[in-house]
């Protein structure tokens, strides 16, 4: 039956947002540590040039490390007006040392010329990646529509998210609770996806 542990697994990631989301999400039949609780501390660096690369090679290390399952998530935000940027650099958006606020300054920065709503529009795209200590791996890919806002609205969640207005939510993942967020984003979609791709070969009974 689905819904009891049956798979425990290591977050290939240092980010407590994203730790936090994945546990929200998957919930039952899974049990998630994090790198710190599996004794790691280590920063695999993010040189790929796709969202999968970059989950893959951080979830592969960790599983080799640690000999246990590891998922991992990379993700970003895609802006129409800029071509997709900052896309799978959302992360140093702003250079070498940025933070979430200077990357979201960053972007308010390379949209002042953009002045209609309807040309502000963006994504959000997740790949998740799990792979097992046998080698065996799968990915889950989502993404979430929105509008990047003039402004920041809201107090809540992480990265971009008070400069994105949902379009399924019609308000701001910023001002989203995490039952809101967690019901239409990128992450629980690619994390969806392969909740379905573990089912599939027999891993969910
Ligand atoms: P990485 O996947 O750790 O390389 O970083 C992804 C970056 O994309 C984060 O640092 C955020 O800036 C942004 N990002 C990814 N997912 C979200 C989200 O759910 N909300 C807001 N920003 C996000």
């Amino acid at each position: 039956m689905e819904g009891r542990i049956v798979i425990k697994l290591v977050a290939a990631t240092n980010n407590a947002h994203k730790l936090k989301e994945f546990r929200e999400i998957l919930g039952d039949g899974f049990e998630i540590v994090s790198l710190k609780e599996a004794g790691l501390e280590i920063e695999v660096e993010e040189d790929a040039d796709t969202f999968y690369g970059n989950a893959l090679k951080k979830a592969s290390e960790v599983a080799r490390i640690t000999g246990l399952a590891a998922l991992s998530d990379d993700s970003g935000l895609l802006v129409d007006a800029l071509g997709g940027a900052p896309g799978v650099y959302s992360a140093r958006y702003s250079g070498f040392h940025a933070t979430d606020e200077s990357n979201r300054k960053k972007l308010l920065y390379e949209m002042r010329g953009v002045t209609e709503i309807e040309k502000r529009g963006a994504s959000f795209h997740s790949s998740v990646v799990i792979c097992f200590p046998d080698g065996k791996t799968l990915c889950g890919e989502g993404d979430t529509r929105g509008t990047i806002l003039f402004e920041e609205t809201g107090e809540g969640g992480f990265g971009y998210d008070n400069l994105f207005l949902s379009e399924d939510l019609g308000i701001s993942f910023g001002i989203a609770t995490p039952e809101q967020k967690n019901s239409v984003s990128h992450r629980s979609r690619a994390l969806a996806d392969l909740r379905e791709k573990l089912s599939g070969q027999g891993y969910l009974v």
